[in-house]
């Protein structure tokens, strides 16, 4: 079978990056057709906009899409083509898997965790007051009201908001994920003792979808203690499903136990809708010198395979990235000991080294 995936480059090392993960991804033998497609500055240049409707009716019309970092600082009223992204297509589920790689220098000894990650809701949806503006002064005098509290004059004001319906198709495809990917126990992470309205309706929401789930382990923590025990004792945790804000610090965090950004792969995925990247950005100081590591996109590809419905060959590419990088020998500067080691080798190579080791296996 044939599948079309939409294939964003990106831009600073992202063209390089996404070339070698396309090579090692085509070497699987998967039948994949690229269709390439421009988004952000790559874009701008070329359609005058970082977010061209031909791109956006690629991913639409083939539901899936590999896509390289994009620089941020457009200054063209996008605050990020990547969160405009994830609007677009509603793709409320980010899913992060934060594992310990051999080869990779890492704090802890052996992480395998999934962090489920709510996209859209929370803080983060933007929703914000700017102090001294007319907005503000009916919002805090509504607070004020309804609240019964007072609010500085001299504060800005942002709104949390988590809803029913969001709490419960992100703990959903948290336990959908443990149940098709042989995982054993959700974790639901939250601050319900303080925020009792907010992260208490995702709790009780958490607890009534884990309900469902009779086979898989349920239990819940609240977020600073989460945190505590990641570093602690990392290997008592299997999926964990946050909001928005906490996913996104906790998964940094976790990413960092493993060995940091370089090596963490993410998916941001909706209903019918799934755009793979790697957590780490266009590291645009490197662009064109054939240096940085390709290994977290490649991983998103093994996360896009999967997906696909192409089990094996993800398993496949996942191990030889695995058998590389715990060799040392074929790998970029980053994972090396020594950060100006000559023996490092370049984006590309890295590629050769994964694809010469699927050969083999
Ligand atoms: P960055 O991740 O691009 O780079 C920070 C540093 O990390 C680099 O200088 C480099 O030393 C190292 N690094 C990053 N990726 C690496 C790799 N694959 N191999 C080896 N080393 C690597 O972070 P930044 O400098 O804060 O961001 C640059 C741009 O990327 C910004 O415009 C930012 O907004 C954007 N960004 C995009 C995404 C995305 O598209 N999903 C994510 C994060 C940041």
């Amino acid at each position: 079978m044939t599948h079309v995936v939409t294939l964003i480059p990106g831009d600073g090392t992202g063209p390089e990056i996404v070339e070698a993960t396309r090579r090692a991804i085509d070497a699987t033998g998967v039948d994949i057709r690229w269709d390439m497609q421009d988004i952000g500055v790559a874009a701008i240049e070329k359609h005058g906009t970082p977010f061209p409707q031909v791109a956006l009716d690629s991913v639409r019309r083939n539901t899936v899409a590999l896509k390289g970092p994009l620089t941020t600082e457009l200054g063209t009223g996008f605050r990020s083509v990547n969160v405009a992204l994830r609007k677009e297509f509603d793709l409320y589920a980010n899913l992060r898997p934060t594992r310990t790689y051999k080869g990779v220098r890492a704090p802890l000894g052996n992480v395998d965790i999934v962090i489920v990650r709510e996209n859209i809701e929370d803080l983060y949806a933007g929703i914000e007051f700017d102090i001294g503006t007319p907005e503000l002064a009916e919002v805090r005098a509504v607070i004020e009201r309804t609240a019964h509290t007072r609010i500085r004059e001299d504060a800005a004001i942002a709104i949390k908001y988590i809803s029913e319906m969001g709490s419960r198709r992100i703990v959903r495809f948290a336990f959908e994920y443990a149940r098709d990917n042989g995982r054993r126990k959700v974790t639901a992470v939250h601050k319900a003792n303080i925020m009792k309205f907010a992260d208490g309706l995702f709790l009780r929401i958490a607890r009534e979808v884990a309900a469902e789930y009779p086979t898989i382990e349920f239990e819940d923590r609240i977020v600073d203690n989460m945190c505590m025990q990641l570093v602690q004792k990392p290997d008592l945790y299997d999926v964990l499903v946050l909001p928005n804000l906490y996913g996104d610090i906790v998964s940094d965090l976790a990413a960092g136990l493993v060995g940091g950004l370089g090596v963490a792969p993410g998916a941001n995925i909706g209903e019918g809708v799934a755009v793979f990247e790697a957590i780490h950005g266009s590291a645009p100081k490197y662009a064109g010198q054939n240096k940085v590591n390709p290994m977290a996109l490649m991983l998103a590809g093994v996360l896009m395979l999967r997906y696909l419905g192409e089990r094996d060959a993800g398993d496949r590419l996942d191990r030889a990235i695995a058998d590389v990088v715990a060799e040392g020998k074929d790998v970029t500067y980053d994972l090396k000991a020594v950060r100006d080691d000559p023996t490092a080798v370049g984006t590309k190579e890295f590629a050769d080294a994964v694809i010469r080791r699927m050969a083999r296996d």
